[in-house]
């Protein structure tokens, strides 16, 4: 077929082949697999089920040094990446916010990068560094399927690789990752854009101070270690990932260390007009 010819024919089917659905014993055992997915209502677990069935309909898996992607670990990743739109309305609309790439790449283990540092005197270190994941801005999201299949373990200390993947893509779409994604008109009560982005700032900014001060006296003066991954110290942008993953996997715990940013994160990722993302912050 000519390329045209072929392009349009894609464009055609793409409007009207409808979305596979996902199957009914697959997403079961998805659900039971994360005790948090499990925790939702029927009817959230149901717009879930069709928001992560588009997801895997336009989303690419690739398995590094030759894992097998079966499709229950696309289910699984695929659930848990829907978990931050399930309330931005219909599934082809929130899932415009992840529209900027199409792989996820999956490692069996522990991703080694090779990261270059300019120190002050201009010289250039190369050192290793461990991920579990990695998000890229306009690109693919990798993950450790290690820490994805450790659900249960991790849920309970709030880690959850996905989500934190995931929400660094929100906090891209407005310009270099901050720790303040895009936010809604009407944000929290806010006439304005500059008051909604007052009202975030004034919640996540003594948060982070607050977080930031316990880590670092936890490893220079030995006081107990702060529950939330003391990796959400390293940058604003960092402690937003790390505090919505334990928002999403173990809200209870999550609510009686930072009862200041649950409005916050509920009035985010509550009902909207889930338009095209857009907007500066
Ligand atoms: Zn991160």
């Amino acid at each position: 077929m000519p390329p045209i010819l072929n392009r349009l024919w894609r464009r055609v089917r793409s409007t009207v082949a409808p979305v596979p659905d996902i199957s009914a014993t697959l997403w079961l055992q998805t659900l039971q697999r994360y005790p948090f997915l499990s925790a939702l209502s029927l009817h959230d677990q149901s717009k879930l089920r069709a928001l992560a069935a588009l997801f895997l309909n336009e989303k690419r898996f690739h398995g590094a040094h030759d894992l097998i992607v079966t499709d229950a670990m696309a289910i699984d990743i695929a659930a848990q990446a829907c978990l931050p739109l399930l309330h931005w309305g219909k599934p082809s609309k929130a899932l415009k916010w992840y529209d900027d790439f199409v792989t996820i790449v999956l490692h069996p283990g522990e991703a080694v990068a090779r990261r270059e540092v300019m120190d002050e005197a201009g010289v250039v270190h190369e050192h290793a560094q461990v991920l579990l994941g990695e998000a890229m801005d306009r690109g693919p999201i990798m993950l450790s399927w290690q820490h994805v299949a450790n659900a249960v373990e991790n849920a309970e200390r709030g880690h959850n690789v996905v989500v934190h993947e995931f929400v660094h893509k929100l906090d891209m779409r407005s310009g270099e990752p901050n720790g303040c994604p895009p936010l809604p008109a009407g944000f929290m009560g806010a006439r304005t854009g500059r008051a909604a982005y007052e009202a975030w700032w004034n919640a996540w900014e003594p948060a982070y101070e607050d977080f930031r001060e316990a880590v670092i006296k936890a490893e220079r003066f030995g006081t107990p270690a702060p529950w939330l991954d003391a990796y959400g110290a390293t940058s604003p942008s960092e402690f937003f990932a790390v505090a919505c993953e334990a928002y999403f996997v173990n809200r209870a715990r999550f609510a009686t260390e930072f009862p200041t940013l649950v409005p916050v994160l509920d009035a985010f990722f509550g009902p909207r007009d889930a338009g095209r993302p857009s907007g500066k912050n």
